[in-house]
């Protein structure tokens, strides 16, 4: 269904700082690249906020019925530590520290990282290109940037020069900064750098003896800049001139700056028309991160285990806490608001279930319509979740009116109703009814009711119950330890 010729979206553009009509540049299609995680470590829950964004914006996307090519990359190369320019490749870091392979440490955190995005249920982008399947584009890249005289090459390594780009376009039209005004990463690991000025940034840079991840080049033996895969890549894959890019909100400047400099400097037109960015989410106050410490894992949500969680929660309470939230906005993640979150998440759902059970009757006492408008309009104004939910709430109301029979609704507007309520919860929200998911914590709870019961058996000394009980759990793969402290178990 083209829904999209009756619902004009509006989009936060962060080039402009407005909101903008969203038009895309061929009619129907939309194309969006999104930057995707390095794997070289576990995507925290900060990371994971603005790729549940993003996952909505697609989802909304394809509600509103446009054909969309999302385009989500794995830097699996390039990206130094600190995002400065000089210093170590973060993926061979890990490696040497582990002594294992770099590419061993792509897959491992690759695999964690489609793992987390399977538990929360996101829908797979259309295509997951890595910078290491890209490298001869990036050479070729760099030749034309070469080429055009944007770029100079150093001892093996080359150098974009923005000053020379500045002369004739803007470095600094995303992140609103000054060229002159920029203040540099003075840090060099090897005491001295190659380049003409400090703003410049590395498209190459030659591999010294102990790097490991290493690719022939006209300039040197080395690895590409990381700025360099998400330019080369939106543009093979989306075109020169393409809809909406995404990141979070830290990827502005100097990644976004560089991006747009780079292929610019190529195609010579506006590589990108809506430039969307997620705010952070911080933990106690204190932004997300990794390099302080001062982060949680999406997986230990899940089970429960980490210090500051009461106890466990399903992928879905997190979800609805995250769209409770302007993406605009900063969210504080605590225990306490994921509790509260699970609250209104199981009312909804409550309600939800209840829908099936409903009959139709001869008058409606709400108007559906109007309720149904309001749900777009909140969409449609940047993807307002947490006005969505409010609407999503004024049908839990009517549902809970109706169970008392203080409300009703006539066959039409039930399904109307029914089928909006289901489309905006599971399609768009991609929220999950947890009655139907293989719940480990609800199995926990069940398995530790068959221990106290056969506790209970071998007390009244019913040792063929008990020996039931040990057996049966045994065939489904669940093990029963006797210890000093009580009974344990475990699953194979
Ligand atoms: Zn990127």
């Amino acid at each position: 269904m083209e829904r999209y010729k009756e619902n004009q979206l509006k989009v936060y553009n962060s080039l402009s700082k407005k909101k903008e009509d969203f038009k895309p540049i061929t009619a129907g299609y939309v194309g969006m690249y999104v930057c995707g995680p390095t794997v070289y470590s576990n995507a925290h829950l900060g990371n994971v906020r603005t790729f549940m964004f993003f996952d909505i914006v697609y989802r909304y996307l394809l509600h509103l019925g446009y054909k969309v090519r999302y385009v989500r990359n794995i830097t699996d190369a390039g990206h130094l530590e600190n995002d400065a320019e000089e210093g170590e490749d973060k993926i061979a870091k890990k490696a040497r520290l582990e002594q294992i392979e770099p590419m061993e440490v792509v897959q491992r955190y690759t695999v964690d990282f489609h793992n987390v995005l399977k538990n929360y249920n996101f829908l797979p982008p259309s295509i997951e290109p890595t910078a290491t399947g890209h490298i001869v584009e990036q050479i070729e890249m760099i030749k034309e940037i070469i080429e055009k005289g944007f770029a100079y090459e150093v001892n093996g390594s080359v150098y974009f020069d923005v000053f020379e780009y500045n002369k004739k376009e803007n470095y600094g039209i995303l992140s609103g900064r000054k060229v002159e005004d920029l203040l540099h990463n003075t840090r060099t690991l090897d005491g001295q750098s190659d380049k003409k000025n400090p703003q410049d940034f590395a498209l190459w840079k030659k591999a010294d003896e102990r790097h490991i991840m290493r690719w022939p080049s006209p300039w040197s033996d080395g690895f590409p800049g990381w700025h360099l895969e998400c330019s080369v890549m939106s543009t093979k894959y989306l075109g020169e001139s393409f809809d909406i890019h995404g990141g979070g909100m830290d990827l502005k400047f100097p990644h976004h700056e560089c991006e747009i400099a780079q292929s610019k400097t190529c195609s010579g037109v506006t590589p990108v028309n809506y430039w969307m960015h997620t705010n952070m989410l911080s933990l106690n106050g204190q932004r997300m991160a990794k390099s302080t410490g001062n982060f949680i894992l999406p997986n230990e949500i899940l089970s429960g285990e980490n210090d500051i969680l009461p106890k466990a929660f399903s992928a879905s309470v997190v979800r609805f806490f995250n769209l409770q939230a302007n993406y605009r906005s900063i969210l504080d993640f605590s225990g306490e608001a994921l509790e509260a979150s699970e609250k209104g998440h199981s009312k909804l759902m409550e309600a939800v279930r209840f829908l099936d059970k409903i009959e139709a009757s001869k008058t409606s006492t709400f108007n559906v319509k109007d309720w149904v408008a309001t749900c777009y309009v909140a969409m449609n104004d940047d993807f307002n979740t947490p006005i969505l939910i409010s609407h999503l709430f004024e049908a839990v109301k009517v549902i809970n009116q109706i169970k008392e029979q203080k409300a009703s609704l006539t066959a039409e507007d039930l399904l109307e109703f029914k089928e909006t309520l289901n489309a905006f919860v599971f399609d768009i929200l991609g929220l999950m009814n947890e009655k139907l998911q293989d719940n480990s914590g609800k199995i926990n709870g069940v398995v530790e009711l068959l221990i106290k019961l056969r506790k209970e058996a071998r007390e009244n000394k019913d040792w063929a119950l008990s020996d039931q009980i040990r057996d049966e759990l045994i065939e489904l793969g669940i093990q029963l330890k006797d210890g000093k402290e009580g009974t344990t178990f475990s699953v194979n």
